[in-house]
């Protein structure tokens, strides 16, 4: 009897056998780290629901990932000039979003700017010459995309067109990963890919706490943290010029992953855009949008989207805030 009581014990305080607990998992995808923590009443379903989650996002990156020739979206760069590309109704959903915030930016957004931005080399520090500049700069405007949004086709009406859902893809994918966990019954869960994090919920009674990184610590690969924002039920989407970058040795020039659409160069006017509203696609593809727009131009766009809200940290290193987070006045 004693024997059987004991492992009785055992089962009920193995790990991943029952009790609640706090999961978490990390692992590199999509050129990031992807970080998922959960809730769950019964660890093995928790596990489980975190395992999903990691499973999605290796088929977002194998789908849409550029530097993967099989992927959908390498496949329909080498044929989309030719002919109009069939593509699955989410591909054509992040094509519908990404022109969204296209024309409500008058470009600042544009997933073409990859018919130049994929010459750049931020390892190998390398960026196009002058001649690759002439040819390709004309071919960034994403009004050469013809989306054909009922029968799901894309096609490029310019032969030099690429598109790179960079600015957008971790946004949905924490998108879809809260999805999968509501599933799952999950209810408290915080998820992230990068720069671009979704929360659901609190933390059990308490907020999240959110950082922002500061952008210009030297030689620090845990950068810290200027601000900490407590929040539960949102989506936060932070661009900085700090994530892939090169010094051109020549210049002095900080050459980064955000390119201006209008010059084909890294946007300059800004280091760091956070972003929260309630959805992660909107967030991350806003936070690249206002990263090109600068300050004012950005929070202008803000002002006509409710729900949105900003941290912007211009080059000079001062933080500006949309109206929604600044502290009422006394
Ligand atoms: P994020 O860190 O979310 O701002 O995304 C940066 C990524 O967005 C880059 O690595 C590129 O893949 C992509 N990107 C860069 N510039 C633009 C742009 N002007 N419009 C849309 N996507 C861009
Ligand atoms: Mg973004």
């Amino acid at each position: 009897m004693r024997l059987l009581r004991c492992w009785l014990i055992g089962i009920l305080l193995a790990p991943g056998t029952g009790w609640a607990e706090w999961l978490h998992d990390q692992q590199d995808i999509m050129g990031t780290e992807v970080t998922v923590t959960v809730w769950h009443d019964q660890a093995a379903a928790g596990k489980e629901a975190i395992a999903a989650v990691m499973a999605d996002m290796r088929r977002i990156d194998a789908t849409y990932s550029p530097y993967i020739e099989s992927s959908e979206l390498a496949r329909l760069n080498a044929t989309a000039a030719q002919q109009p590309v069939p593509i699955s109704a989410e591909f054509s959903y992040l094509i519908e979003r990404s022109l969204h915030y296209s024309r409500l930016s008058g470009g600042a957004f544009d997933i073409t700017f990859a018919s130049l931005g994929w010459f750049y080399d931020y390892r190998g520090k390398k960026k196009p010459d002058a001649e690759q500049r002439k040819n390709l700069l004309p071919a960034i405007n994403y009004k050469f995309l013809t989306l054909d949004p009922v029968r799901h086709t894309l096609a490029f009406a310019h032969p030099n067109v690429r598109i790179d859902l960079g600015g957008i893809a971790k946004g949905y994918a924490v998108d879809r990963a809260v999805e999968i966990l509501r599933r799952y019954g999950i209810t408290h869960a915080s998820v992230s890919a990068g720069g671009d994090s979704r929360l659901l919920g609190d933390r059990r009674g308490r907020p999240w706490l959110i950082g922002i990184k500061n952008p210009r610590q030297r030689g620090a690969d845990d950068r810290e943290v200027v601000l900490t924002m407590p929040l539960s039920d949102v989506a936060v989407s932070t661009s900085g010029d700090y994530e892939r970058f090169f010094i051109d040795e020549k210049t002095g020039e900080r050459v980064h992953h955000i390119i201006n659409p209008k010059t084909g160069r890294s946007a300059d006017s800004v280091i760091s855009v956070t972003i929260l509203g309630p959805q992660g696609t909107d967030t991350d593809a806003l936070s690249t949008t206002l990263f090109v727009l600068g300050v004012e131009q950005g929070l202008a766009l803000l002002e006509g989207l409710p729900g949105f809200d900003a941290v912007i940290i211009d080059a000079a290193g001062k933080v500006h805030y949309s109206p929604g987070l600044q502290p009422p006045s006394p």
